[in-house]
């Protein structure tokens, strides 16, 4: 397939072929570059988020560890429980209840409730009076573990739906620090702060930040960025961006989910999220066995890329299309010169040794073109040589056929004796011969005085239909011999063109003799000369044997005879049609047929009206 496309095409597409490649090849490379580096770079954007809301929380519980710890060491609240817990009766309870109402919680927003329960899980007191006397936490595991801790040490719980100090399932932990006896030292209690995960849910969705003075935080200015914790049952324990009452209801299995659960590992990466879609996630394994977690949606984080891909593939376009418009231009440079010097080349083979390349560059191709003209300068040269020796040679052959001639005619007029009729009909013969000898070497003297350029154009008034008359009347023998039947048509309106009568005579006679010679007896030659704007045309049609089409272009070649016509007439010479074309040529005219096989032909010649310049030449044609 490819040996069927041009130069142009294949270099073109070469090009083409170069710049989709390395395009291609630049593009995926940069884009999958690209790519790590956006992977790379997220995942240590959400490592760090994580990290910083890991501290942000651990602080947070830190602080309320320390506010637990700090009311354990209020030494009211140590006197009052001991008198409580010593006299065994809640009656006492009112006053400590007070205390920790006005003097305790009002320290600290976030606590909704506290507690100070006895060692058996009784409250004791309450900020709420009707819990005290209350043993619903007596085997609370918060409790169990606070009341084994060290004085100044303190415990969190997980998170659970509290329905304490009169709330309703509120998502809510609890901080509890032991309470100890002043002077003995002994354990006699545990306080406990009930909080509500609301300032954790602030932390966790930069909400926090804000209301203490930040103008933005990390986790507000993606959209599908969230933190949230999962608690050691794989539960989400914090609200979710995105889902209505997921706290203690959602389940997480999430691969960091399960790292932290089972190994107490940190992890990140991209995996299916929770709500269906791949994030990439960054996760914090907390001491409590809570795991924190910052995801994005995958498909946020590469959003990017694909207006990078757009972009590459626009610039891929772009500069395809640039590299093809260049290589277009380069194959023409190339191509366009290669071309013109083909169809040079047909010209010259076809006899025309005129025709000269315009030589424009000085590289190999314009190198090639300058040889060419060289050659075609010296073909010419040769040409004008052999035209030369062809003319010299005919005009030097016609002397001894016209010697045959005149003794020819001596002896068939029998100026030299009586000759018997088979003397004449050999003598008749030899006449013929010689007749077309003679035909023969004007034909080759026409030839090479038309293609030497050095035949004389006479100029004068001229009557075209006296010219064709004249030559019918040449050709009066054959046309009877052969019965034919001559159509003639000329214009009444015809006027008197400056043309050269000889030349008109001889594009008659071929043109006539033609269609005498190539139509069987009894056939039929239209002959028409018609005015037609500003020129005169000469048809010369007949119902004879044709062209056979595939030789149809050759026609007006020198020597060149149809297969039918070198049957029909073997003596042909193939060189009357390329003298009248030549002919018509130099009076400015032109000349084209129709024809077809067995049906017959027919030649058309236009000339100006205008008429002809003379031209002194060596010679007229004959
Ligand atoms: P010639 O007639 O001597 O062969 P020409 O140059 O006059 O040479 O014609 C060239 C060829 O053109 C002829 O050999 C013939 O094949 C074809 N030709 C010309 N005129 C006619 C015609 N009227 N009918 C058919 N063939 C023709």
């Amino acid at each position: 397939m490819l040996k069927n496309l041009n130069i142009k095409t294949k270099i073109t597409l070469g090009f083409l072929a170069v710049a989709v490649f390395s395009i291609g090849v630049i593009s995926y490379f940069v884009y999958n570059a690209a790519k790590e580096n956006l992977r790379a770079q997220i995942f240590d954007d959400l490592v760090l988020t994580a990290n910083t809301m890991e501290g942000s929380l651990l602080n947070f519980i830190e602080r309320g560890k320390g506010r637990a710890i700090d009311f354990s060491s209020d030494g009211y609240i140590r006197d009052a429980s001991r008198d409580v817990i010593s006299k065994k009766t809640t009656a006492l309870s009112s006053g400590l209840n007070e205390h920790l109402r006005r003097n305790k919680m009002s320290l600290d927003k976030t606590i909704y409730g506290i507690m100070i329960i006895d060692l058996d899980g009784r409250v004791i007191a309450s900020t709420l009076d009707s819990e005290v006397g209350g043993t619903g936490l007596a085997s609370d595991a918060n409790f169990l573990s606070a009341k084994k801790l060290e004085k100044g040490e303190a415990s969190a719980s997980d998170i659970f739906f509290s329905n304490y100090f009169g709330e309703n399932k509120t998502p809510s932990f609890a901080i509890a620090s032991p309470l100890m006896d002043k002077i003995t030292q002994e354990r006699i209690g545990v306080i406990m702060n009930f909080i509500k995960t609301d300032e954790l849910n602030d932390i966790l969705s930069g909400r926090q930040q804000i209301k203490l003075g930040a103008r933005t935080s990390p986790i507000q200015k993606r959209k599908t960025i969230e933190t949230y914790l999962v608690n050691k049952e794989k539960t989400m324990i914090t609200e979710s961006r995105f889902l209505q009452d997921a706290i203690l209801k959602k389940t997480i299995n999430a691969e960091p989910v399960k790292k932290c659960v089972e190994k107490q590992e940190d992890f990140v990466g991209i995996y299916p999220g929770y709500r269906g879609a791949p994030v990439v996630g960054a996760s914090m394994c907390l001491p409590n066995g809570w795991t924190l977690l910052t995801e994005i949606n995958e498909n946020e984080v590469f959003e990017g890329l694909e207006k990078l891909k757009l972009n590459i593939l626009l610039l891929a376009l772009a500069v395809s299309f640039g590299v093809s418009i260049l290589g277009y231009f380069l194959a023409s440079g190339i191509s366009n010169p290669i071309k013109e010097l083909a169809l040079i080349a047909k010209k010259i083979g076809e006899g025309d040794f005129s025709q000269r390349t315009v030589v424009k560059s000085k590289d190999e191709i314009g190198r090639l073109a300058s040889s060419f003209n060289e050659m075609a300068e010296k073909l010419k040269e040769i040409d004008r040589v052999k035209s030369e020796f062809v003319s010299l040679a005919s005009h030097q052959l016609r002397t001894p056929p016209s010697a045959i001639k005149w003794f020819t005619e001596m002896l068939l007029g029998e100026k030299a004796g009586k000759m018997d009729e088979r003397q004449k009909s050999y003598l008749l013969e030899i006449a013929r011969n010689n007749k077309r000898m003679i035909e023969l070497i004007n034909q080759l003297l026409n030839v090479s005085r038309v293609e030497l350029g050095v035949f004389a154009i006479e100029s004068e008034p001229t009557d075209i239909s006296e010219v064709a008359e004249e030559t019918i009347k040449e050709l009066a023998p054959q046309i009877a011999k052969k019965e034919l039947n001559v159509v003639k048509e000329y214009d009444k309106n015809m006027p008197l063109v400056n043309t050269d009568p000889a030349l008109l005579r001889i594009t008659f006679q071929n043109l006539l003799s033609n269609a005498a010679k190539y139509v069987p007896e009894k056939g039929t030659i239209w002959l028409a000369i018609k005015k037609e704007a500003g020129n005169f045309l000469i048809r010369v049609a007949d119902n004879g044997y044709g062209i056979p089409k595939n030789q149809q272009s050759k026609i007006f070649t020198k020597l060149f005879r149809a297969d039918n016509a070198v049957e029909i007439d073997p003596d042909g010479t193939g060189l009357g049609l390329y003298i009248v074309q030549s002919v018509v040529k130099e009076m400015g005219g032109a000349i084209r047929f129709e024809s077809e096989e067995n049906k017959g032909s027919a030649f058309y010649v236009t000339l100006p009206l205008k008429g002809l310049k003379k031209r002194e030449g060596v010679k007229g044609l004959r």
